[in-house]
């Protein structure tokens, strides 16, 4: 056993299972943050103005960011805080599951998956994102990648304000063909090249989400978005202009292999067809939040917890409400992380504390991961407000 290994262990039993992270912050140079993510104004271009505005706080993170050039090597990746009074005592989430990665998700996980497959954030802009897609499995392969599933939740406590576009556009109108989508590939450098005329944008509802397999295009609007996704950064765009900003070819093409980047046939082939022109496009991918048990059942015992992302096998998603003055013990199958989005209390004997207003750099008690064993006893979550509700959301890995 190593140094680091015997720190961890340590770690883990005296926290009881429980992991404390601390907040990871990512810029996007080719977004516009949309400035509701607690992060200080003046923070917003910590990393320098080269680098864009911070648009990101991703959670339990294993993920390297691909910022390009310049992105220093752990940009994306989650630290658990060893030692909160000196916080640069901490080790990365991903390096703990490297190394003692059985007692942190299990050992069938493990086995199976060698890691935390999925990806979770929040994304914050200013602006719509770009028509695009990820790949299946299939057509993933094809430049050595995995396919990529996403799901989304807009959580009320964070979109106070909607910013400028709370629509998203998803798939197409019945009737697009092939050869329409291909003229507007073919028309990339004429300015717009007019492609969300063959789509349909829905408004987004704070309080619920939709889920997207691969193949499946899609222009996410301005919500403060809760994104669950496969731990992969396959896409290709289909929008050539998005609020005046161009986009280039090179990112239709970025994961399409040498020899295909002038087959437009192979580009529309990425598209899910049968997915995209669903005449019960809504009904199919829209999610309501579902409550995981009779509600009545659990509001007699001071809580509600809903399924907010599901449907989906690689990943999954609640939202756990406690309410004022209660206290729960919360059990579930599976190792998973958390980030509190409402109120204050504790996580059994550590705070659990949703900040108004968070500096770069600095640490919070807004974000826990809860090992396999700990997961499986339950956690104790305590309200400690008389008048407000404890709110978190939950992600998981497969299944
Ligand atoms: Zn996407």
């Amino acid at each position: 056993m190593n140094r680091k290994q015997k720190i961890l262990k340590e770690y883990l039993k005296a926290n009881d299972g429980i992991l404390h992270l601390s907040p990871t912050w990512v810029p996007r140079a080719f977004l516009n943050p949309g400035r509701r993510l607690k992060l200080v104004n003046s923070d917003i271009y910590a990393l320098g103005k080269n680098r864009g505005g911070i648009d990101e706080r991703w959670l339990a993170s294993t993920t390297i960011a691909d910022n390009g050039p310049g992105t220093p090597e752990d940009e994306g990746l989650s630290y658990i805080i060893i030692d909160p009074k000196s916080p640069k005592n901490r080790i990365l989430l991903k390096e703990a599951i490297d190394l003692i990665g059985d007692q942190i998700l299990g050992k069938h996980i493990i086995e199976k998956h060698k890691g935390w497959m999925v990806l979770t954030k929040f994304f914050d802009n200013m602006n719509p994102i770009p028509f695009h897609l990820h790949q299946d499995d299939i057509k993933a392969k094809d430049v050595g990648r995995l396919g990529k599933p996403e799901a989304y939740y807009f959580p009320e406590q964070l979109n106070f304000t909607y910013n400028n576009f709370p629509y998203t556009f998803f798939g197409f109108v019945p009737g697009t063909t092939r050869e329409d989508i291909k003229k507007c590939l073919a028309n990339w450098n004429q300015g717009d090249n007019g492609i969300l005329n063959f789509s349909k944008a829905y408004a987004l509802q704070p309080g619920t989400g939709w889920s997207i397999p691969p193949g499946i295009l899609h222009a996410p609007g301005t919500l403060v978005t809760y994104e669950i996704q496969k731990a992969s950064d396959v896409f290709a765009m289909f929008q050539s202009l998005v609020t005046g900003n161009s986009i280039e070819w090179n990112l239709v093409i970025k994961d399409v292999p040498q020899d295909k980047q002038e087959n437009l046939d192979y580009i529309v082939d990425l598209i899910d067809w049968e997915a995209n022109l669903d005449p019960n496009f809504k009904e199919h991918h829209f999610c309501a939040p579902k409550p995981v048990k009779k509600i009545e059942e659990m509001h007699a015992i001071g809580y509600e917890e809903h399924n907010i992302i599901y449907g989906m096998e690689e990943f999954s998603g609640k939202r756990l409400t406690v309410f004022p003055g209660q206290s729960i013990v919360n059990k579930e199958n599976a190792a998973y992380g958390l980030i509190a989005i409402q109120g204050y209390g504790t996580i059994d004997k550590l705070p659990l504390e949703t900040p108004t207003q968070i500096r770069y750099g600095e640490i919070t008690n807004d974000e826990y991961f809860i090992s396999h064993e700990k997961a499986k006893a339950g956690v104790n979550f305590t309200n400690l407000s008389k008048t407000e509700n404890l709110v978190i959301l939950k992600h998981f890995g497969p299944n």
